[in-house]
């Protein structure tokens, strides 16, 4: 397991006062690892797991050459340029059993969709585009050519060859492939157990009576819905007030029995509060957290490091940078520790409908709407309010457009990178 201090010493530019987004993410794909551990579950219930095996195909799949087409079924040679062709119908072969008569040289097979094409015959004309008379077809000059509608045998998975590959993330057709090899049962890795909680005397859980210069926890239900939508299993541990012993015990009781802790609120500077000095007690010390201040908006503050076995991910308490730093560095964190093969989240372009203001020397986040415009292209406009704890203007957002660390201003239909929430979150 390699330490923050190993990893920050072999980081080209690695400054914790003024860490460049991109390497802020290096840094944590660099010191996250997987967990070991996996499980065997029934196949629906592998729907969003990551597969914690290569799936090599028992069979092929189709298991024999079959027909794509209602139709008839017949050889292929017989085709001859700028000629009809009429053959007899020899009988009529029906899905999910074999045919078993003959057929004979000049004469075609009645077949159904997915019916076994016998052997000889290679090639399917659909019924509709043939003329019939008296157990006779005539299929029209240069209609089709030889092999037309025709499956092969094996032609969706060869026996033997990887049908699946370990740490892909499993999907609706995924599923459907698993099933069409007869896998009742999937070996997927555990659900990652993610603990949670915020902090700060102001803060006040749902129920409690509002108070002055109090405000409702909203982080701990955005982190919810980020974390559910995840797949992990949520430990919400509730508000903890800004008092060591209390922090503390929460620490101890996190690390106890989750793969990764995440906090939010109290790792900025200048605060009052004893977040900070209790994170790097419970980290054993200086070379065990590292507390970053990230070159983007929103989001400044965050830390990072591990308490026992587990991970810290320390986020700012503003709700909009909890959401943001979530998104572009806990999120590809906790897809690594889940065991998935890492990549990159896909980024659209769309061109902007505003001019936008934007420093380079930092990465940007704006809450945004994406739509398609009339002229069929994807445009994107800021939801107004950009401020870091305005949630509303996050919760009208359906993406986020992403203003690069080297990135200028924007001019009024410019093209600019957005992030879509949809299968992201
Ligand atoms: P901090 O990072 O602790 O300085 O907090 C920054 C701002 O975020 C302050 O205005 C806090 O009141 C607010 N804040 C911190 N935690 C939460 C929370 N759980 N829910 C809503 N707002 C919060
Ligand atoms: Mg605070």
């Amino acid at each position: 397991m390699r330490t923050l201090e190993d990893v920050a010493a072999s980081l080209q530019g690695y400054d914790p006062q003024a860490l460049r987004a991109d390497t802020a993410l290096e840094f944590l794909h660099s010191l996250v690892q997987p967990v070991e551990q996996s499980e065997t579950v029934p196949l629906k219930a592998a729907l969003g797991r990551v597969l914690a095996a290569d799936v090599v195909s028992p069979i092929d799949v189709p298991a024999h050459d079959n027909s794509a087409m209602d139709g008839y079924a017949f050889r292929g040679e017989l085709l001859k340029a700028g000629e009809a062709l009429s053959l007899d119908i020899a009988g009529t072969a029906f899905a999910g059993k074999a045919w078993s008569g003959s057929v004979g040289p000049t004469q075609c097979l009645k077949i159904m969709t997915g019916a076994i094409m016998p052997t000889g015959l290679d090639t399917v004309v659909p019924q509709e585009l043939v003329a019939l008379a008296d157990q006779r077809i005539t299929i029209p000059a240069d209609a089709l050519r030889q092999g037309d509608n025709r499956r092969f045998k094996g032609e969706d998975l060869r026996q033997g060859t990887a049908a699946l590959q370990a740490g892909c993330t499993l999907g609706p057709a995924a599923l459907g492939l698993l099933a069409s090899l007869n896998m009742a049962q999937v070996p997927v890795r555990r659900r990652l157990r993610v603990a949670f909680f915020s902090t700060g005397d102001e803060i006040l859980s749902l129920g409690e009576s509002a108070r002055e210069g109090a405000v409702y926890d909203s982080n701990r239900y955005t982190l919810f819905g980020l974390l559910t939508r995840l797949g992990a299993e949520v430990l919400d541990m509730g508000v903890v007030r800004d008092d060591p012993a209390l922090l503390e015990a929460a620490f101890t009781n996190a690390a106890a029995q989750a793969d990764a802790i995440i906090t939010s609120g109290g790792v900025s500077v200048g605060e009052a509060d004893h977040t900070k000095a209790v994170m790097q007690k419970m980290a054993g010390g200086a070379g065990g957290v590292a507390f970053w201040k990230i070159a983007m908006r929103p989001g400044r503050p965050m830390a990072v490091g591990r308490i026992g076995q587990s991970m810290l991910f320390g986020l700012p308490g503003n709700p909009v940078a909890v959401m943001v730093t979530f998104l572009a560095f806990v999120r590809p964190a906790l897809l690594q520790m889940m065991g998935r093969t890492p990549q990159n989240t896909p980024l659209l372009k769309a061109h902007s409908l505003e001019a936008l203001r934007k420093k380079p020397g930092r990465t940007e986040f704006q809450r945004a709407i994406v739509q398609t415009g009339s002229d069929g292209q994807l445009q994107v406009r800021t939801t107004g309010q950009q401020g870091s704890g305005v949630l509303s203007s996050m919760a009208a957002a359906n993406g986020l457009l992403v203003l690069h660390h080297t990135q200028g201003n924007v001019a009024i239909g410019e093209e600019v990178d957005v992030l879509m929430f949809d299968g992201v979150i």
